[in-house]
């Protein structure tokens, strides 16, 4: 479906850039024909890093932009990545530049002039002219307008292409020349963070915001006709200003933008799979091209026929190719698999090894986040909750999920969990809805978390702690939790003079939504009601409120029309309802996320009367053959399943459990399964054969709702994205 927003056309056109960059250094036509070759290198190739630019402009700007406070954090986390990829790619590169003399004479402008723009090695400009240019678009956002900055780096772009492609005009204008000559002393080219990526941030940044507004939708047919009579204009562009001798280098043109622009837009409907691995892959073959490049005019000194291979340049193009693949591959791999130790178990092979996993549909998230959006009032967004370990699944695996699919904001239930979250590279806003102790405020700055104000106490005792915080003010309409009482209208007033206190929004919690009984429904009314006549009374009192909040999935589910600017969304969007008799108003298709597996340790075989586990709880009436699973209490298989409550799926039949669950053992009853051996996998909650166990099931057998069975599934449980 299009509206499943995964972006893998953006991943697979990664692969086909950065061929195009390697293109650009290759020349691979040049042998048979040099007019082929400048078309696919100086005109087709140069699609390639504009397009990486807005990539970074969708992921990167958009969401510092949709941040109403501004907040760097997440473009300061981004940029230390880059950074870190930069300062890599430097030390590869070392060796090369200092046997080709670059760092001799190195003065304080020629190394300025090296490392800020023009790149220590000649693919290298790339990594300089984003940090630039990102910095410049974040500090532009912060004074002007998008409309304003959008006109600027525009304005910049203009000033850059007359020192790149329309060089030859300029030169008729000795003025302006001679101020170019004396930039040219700071940086060889235009084509730099100054003048050249902002405007493909911008333009990345505002395509992303199109692309997550599902309802104005264009047909792709536009942008791919739009991307052909582009492309057709910029080639007669770059063969005119080639005829005339115009460029002094060849990487801007006045049509670029504007076939960027429905290039992205075409890419953005392309449905393929998303792939970190491709991803970092075409990372690492921008990084290490250059250095196959050197590799294999060093080894043509050795060889014949990797002489052929230099001498041909299509042979070349393709061998440069194949070999930074295959190096970029390997490293990929030697990278995550680094990863993976460092982690607890080596995640994809735990289905074959483990002793007892869950396992997270992508599909059923992805469709869960889809229907949910539909759901959404404008201007509203998804703020997923992860707490308790995102109810069971996983917060980690979640988060990065969850981003991938463009959400950022997320809301925990404490300090504890969002610091976890935040030590392993989620950005975005996190919440933290609960009680914070004094001690641990400390955390929340070091952290940029954001607290929520549980009554005006607290947030004099916050505003007492003397640093700028972040804060969502709970207001209390009637659940009687959280938050200070919507009727204290004079202790909010003051809540929002706090100094150190950044207040972005309001929210309140409505108690009664999972219910169609008119008392439940008129006091959801009255919620609502109190809760946005104090959000005018703030407004009257010159205290307008930036954002406000009020739904959670029931909210959402039965009362789609209650506006805000979030929806924290937590069991809708894990596939289940509380209960399965729940009323939901929208009749919308959840789908479960988690299964639950375990594995059979051992089988046994007991004789009539024998009995088994603690306390002999379970006695064979007859000849019983007993498996003894993997799994027990401690992983949250609660224990009011023994004795025949509960059961498991073996091999697509159904098993009860027996005798009583252990902490970390549970036995079934498989005497009736054939072919049951040791190491089968047994099915806690999904589906074997035609069977299906779910978590509503296992609520009812518990008497308690999904979120408990969830929430309580174990921390050493290992837990894979599928
Ligand atoms: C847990 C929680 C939610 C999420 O509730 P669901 O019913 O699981 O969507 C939302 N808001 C607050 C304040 C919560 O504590």
């Amino acid at each position: 479906m299009e509206h499943n927003k995964t972006y893998g056309g953006l991943d697979t056109f990664r692969l086909i850039a950065v061929f195009l960059v390697v293109a650009n250094h290759t020349a691979p036509l040049e042998t048979f024909s040099p007019e082929a070759d400048f078309f696919l290198t100086r005109i087709l190739a140069r699609l390639a890093v504009p397009f990486f630019f807005m990539v970074t402009g969708q992921f990167v700007v958009a969401r510092y932009l949709t941040d109403t406070n501004r907040n760097f954090h997440s473009v300061w986390d981004y940029i230390k990545k880059i950074l870190l990829l930069y300062g890599f790619a430097i030390l590869i590169y070392l060796p090369v530049g200092i046997y080709a003399g670059f760092y001799q004479k190195m003065t304080v402008l020629r190394a300025f002039k090296m490392f800020l723009f023009d790149g220590p090695f000649y693919h290298l400009w790339y990594f300089p002219a984003l940090l630039v240019g990102l910095l410049l678009v974040c500090l532009m956002l912060r004074f002007f307008s998008f409309r304003s900055c959008m006109m600027l780096s525009a304005v910049l772009y203009l000033v850059g292409l007359f020192g790149d492609s329309y060089w030859g005009v300029t030169m008729h204008f000795p003025a302006a020349a001679s101020v170019y000559e004396a930039c040219f002393q700071l940086f060889s080219y235009t084509r730099n963070g100054l003048f050249f990526t902002p405007l493909f941030l911008l333009l990345g940044a505002q395509a992303g915001g199109i692309s997550s507004q599902d309802k104005k939708r264009h047909k792709n047919i536009l942008h791919l006709s739009g991307l052909f009579f582009s492309f057709l204009l910029m080639t007669a562009e770059g063969l005119i200003l080639h005829h005339f001798h115009l460029q002094r280098h060849d990487s801007m043109y006045l049509a670029l933008p504007v076939c960027s622009i429905f290039l992205y837009r075409a890419l953005l409907k392309w449905n393929r799979k998303p792939s970190n691995r491709i991803r970092t892959i075409s990372t690492w073959i921008y990084i290490l091209h250059p250095a196959v490049i050197v590799m294999l005019r060093f080894l043509a000194k050795l060889s014949n026929v990797v002489k052929f291979l230099i001498a041909n340049c299509l042979a070349n193009y393709i061998a440069v190719c194949l070999l930074s693949f295959l190096a970029a591959g390997s490293l990929t791999v030697l990278i995550s698999g680094l990863r993976h130790k460092s982690l607890h178990a080596p995640a994809n092979t735990a289905s074959a090894t483990g002793r007892a996993w869950i396992t997270l549909d992508r599909s059923a998230l992805h469709s869960n986040v889809s229907v949910l959006k539909e759901l959404l009032p404008d201007e509203c967004v998804l703020m997923p909750v992860l707490k308790a370990n995102a109810y069971g699944h996983g917060a980690l695996p979640m988060a990065k999920e969850l981003n991938q699919m463009g959400i950022y904001d997320f809301c925990v239930a404490c300090v504890s969990e969002g610091v976890q979250l935040r030590k392993s590279g989620i950005t975005g806003e996190i919440l933290i809805l609960g009680y914070t102790h004094p001690d641990q405020f400390v955390l929340l700055c070091k952290y940029h978390l954001t607290q929520t104000i549980v009554d005006y106490e607290y947030a004099n005792e916050l505003n007492r702690f003397g640093k700028k915080i972040r804060v969502h003010i709970a207001i209390d309409t009637g659940m009687h939790r959280l938050g200070e009482y919507a009727g204290h209208t004079e202790q909010i007033y003051k809540i929002f003079e706090m100094k150190n206190l950044i207040i972005v929004s309001a929210y309140t919690h409505l108690c009664t939504c999972d219910t169609q009984d008119p008392a439940d429904q008129a006091f959801v009314k009255k919620q609502v009601q109190l809760f946005y006549n104090l959000i005018d009374e703030l407004k009257c009192h010159g205290l307008p409120c930036p954002k406000t909040h009020l739904q959670s999935s029931y909210g959402l589910l039965n009362y789609p029309q209650i506006s805000g600017n979030y929806a924290r969304v937590g069991i809708a969007l894990y596939g289940m309802k509380s209960s399965r008799e729940d009323y939901c108003f929208s009749n919308i298709h959840l789908q479960p996320v988690l299964s639950l597996y375990c594995r059979i340790a051992s089988i046994k075989e007991l004789a009539q009367d024998e009995g088994a586990g603690y306390s002999l709880a379970f006695t064979a009436k007859r000849p019983t053959k007993i498996a003894i699973l993997t799994i027990g209490y401690a992983d949250g298989l609660p224990r009011e399943l023994s004795c025949g409550v509960g059961s498991v799926l073996i091999n697509g039949h159904r098993a009860h459990i027996v005798g009583r669950i252990c902490m970390d053992q549970t036995m079934a009853d498989i005497t009736d399964i054939p072919d049951v051996n040791a190491g089968d996998i047994a099915v806690i909650i999904g589906k074997s054969g035609k069977e299906e166990i779910t978590a509503y099931d296992l609520a009812e057998q518990t008497g308690t709702i999904t979120n408990e069975i969830l929430s309580r599934l174990g921390a050493r449980l290992e837990r894979i994205m599928v």
